[in-house]
């Protein structure tokens, strides 16, 4: 398993985007959902960017939030392959169930398309033009409520235009060229019969599901560390399908 290419569609200076494998020291990094942990991590594995204007000033915050969903759903499907499964709480009868979906649907069903850009700008009409937003916009957005946080968005990604008249349109474009893998979906308990609707974010869904096996982490550094004598950082610096292929090894010896 080597390097993986992701295609950055949307994001106008970069063509496309290489990423390591992770490794055990980028999986430590990963304490919370956050965006700026989104960043910090992605900031770690970059390989090399294929560039298309700006080469050598690319930062990962410079993607567009919408490329950067295709980026956590290449490496979900590389580590974790295509299902989504999670558990849930019945808001109806309290009882468990389970959700599964196909990323690659999901992926299929929420396409990106690029054109009608001219260097990541949009144009609504000849008074109104604007562009999508990115991981820096976001990382601004820290103190603003949720409300309050789509009107500064908007703000800062119209380039041109009355935000009063055109804001409601620019935002349906957006959803339209770029959508988010930040949805809601409809879900059926077996139990009572209920539909409800659930949340799905592949961020937050991909950071989660790396934060929760950081005690598993630990033991398989712990197990290689014991039948190798090696150092924690060597270990930590293995990529992960690696150090998962020496703890089977070890587990088969035993
Ligand atoms: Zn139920």
């Amino acid at each position: 398993m080597g390097n993986i290419f992701v295609p950055l569609q949307l994001t106008h200076n970069a063509s496309g985007i290489y990423l390591h494998p992770l490794r055990g020291a980028d999986e430590m990094l990963v304490e919370d959902v956050s965006t700026r942990t989104a960043l910090l991590l992605l900031e770690n594995i970059v390989h090399r960017v294929n560039p298309e204007v700006a080469t050598g000033t690319f930062k990962v915050a410079d993607i567009v939030t919408a490329d950067r969903d295709r980026i956590f759903a290449a490496l979900y499907l590389s580590m974790y392959g295509n299902t989504i499964q999670s558990t849930l709480t019945c808001r109806h009868c309290g009882s468990p169930f389970d959700l599964d979906f196909s990323l690659s649907s999901l992926l299929d069903h929420y396409q990106l398309s690029a054109a009608g850009s001219s260097e990541g700008v949009y144009e609504i009409d000849q008074d109104g033009r604007f562009r999508l937003p990115t991981g820096a916009d976001e990382l601004l957005l820290t103190e603003f409520s949720e409300t309050t946080a789509e009107d500064f968005l908007l703000s800062r990604c119209l380039i041109k235009g009355d935000i009063t008249k055109i804001g409601g349109l620019v935002q349906e474009k957006m959803a339209e060229i770029a959508p988010v893998l930040n949805l809601a979906m409809q879900a059926h308990c077996p139990e009572c019969g209920t539909n409800q609707e659930v949340h799905f974010d592949i961020q937050t869904f991909f950071l989660t599901r790396l934060k929760q096996e950081y005690p598993q982490l630990i033991r398989e550094v712990h197990r290689i560390a014991g039948k190798y004598h090696w150092s924690a950082d060597t270990i930590l610096n293995l990529p992960r399908h690696l150090r998962k292929q020496y703890v089977v090894l070890i587990e088969s010896e035993l």
